[in-house]
């Protein structure tokens, strides 16, 4: 009788571990994902150097935009959804290194693009547009040229991150796909040892896309569809 109880505990117990293995998309999903929500509660004007080694030097945080309309700052809205993107990405199997949690931190975009190299195999940089035309909106997304000083190497895969991740993005939440940018000035992407894209989920200074983003069910389709063009980045 013991031998028998023992040989069923036995079969169940491999039949449990054969499905934990094959139901679940998170047993393949090893990559550590780096989501730097933009900007933080007040900006610092001091200065770090553009790249490793630059001689050109710029605020280590600008203060970011802030919404028309709803009048939330920029860097409120960045981390509302890099949290709803980090339970996106965790629910389909990530590791997530969030570079900031709170809005009351002072973090150099120098210091933000080395705290995602240690851990991260790509990073997400979140952030949100503002010009001075209110009818101007959609999302783009930023990547490093083939001719940067600092990440040149990095161009190919970063600029591939940043069309999958945008045109998903573009598609889960309706927004208008502005396309890439080439952009080989900011200091949080020049630091980078890793494959990075900034997206630019909209313009805070288009009313409606202002009201927008601050709806949570609009910022959810934001995360899915990020999410998405991340599993197709690694192809998921
Ligand atoms: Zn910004």
């Amino acid at each position: 009788m013991k031998k028998f109880i023992s040989l069923i505990l036995c079969a169940a117990l491999s039949i449990s571990v054969f499905t934990a293995a094959t139901d679940s998309k998170a047993v393949e999903k090893q990559k550590i994902i780096a989501i730097d929500a933009g900007h933080q509660a007040r900006g610092n004007s001091s200065t770090e150097p553009v790249g490793p080694g630059a001689q050109t030097k710029k605020a280590k945080v600008s203060s970011g935009t802030s919404g028309v309309s709803t009048k939330v700052p920029e860097y409120k809205l960045t981390l509302a959804v890099a949290k709803k993107l980090k339970k996106e990405l965790v629910s389909r199997g990530y590791k997530v290194v969030m570079i900031r949690t709170k809005n009351d931190v002072n973090i150099s975009n120098k210091e933000r693009a080395l705290k995602a190299n240690k851990k991260a195999d790509i990073c997400i940089r979140l952030h949100a547009d503002g010009v001075n035309n209110s009818s101007v909106y959609g999302a783009s997304a930023l990547c490093p040229s083939s001719k940067n000083k600092y990440v040149a190497k990095l161009s190919g895969k970063s600029k591939k991150l940043s069309e999958y991740v945008l045109s998903e993005m573009c598609k889960a939440s309706g927004a208008k796909n502005r396309g890439i940018s080439l952009r080989d000035d900011l200091t949080g992407t020049n630091w980078s040892t890793i494959p990075v894209t900034l997206i630019e989920m909209g313009f805070m200074t288009n009313p409606s896309e202002d009201k927008k983003l601050q709806s949570k069910s609009y910022q959810r389709k934001l995360a899915k569809g990020m999410a998405e063009g991340v599993d197709r980045y690694f192809g998921y």
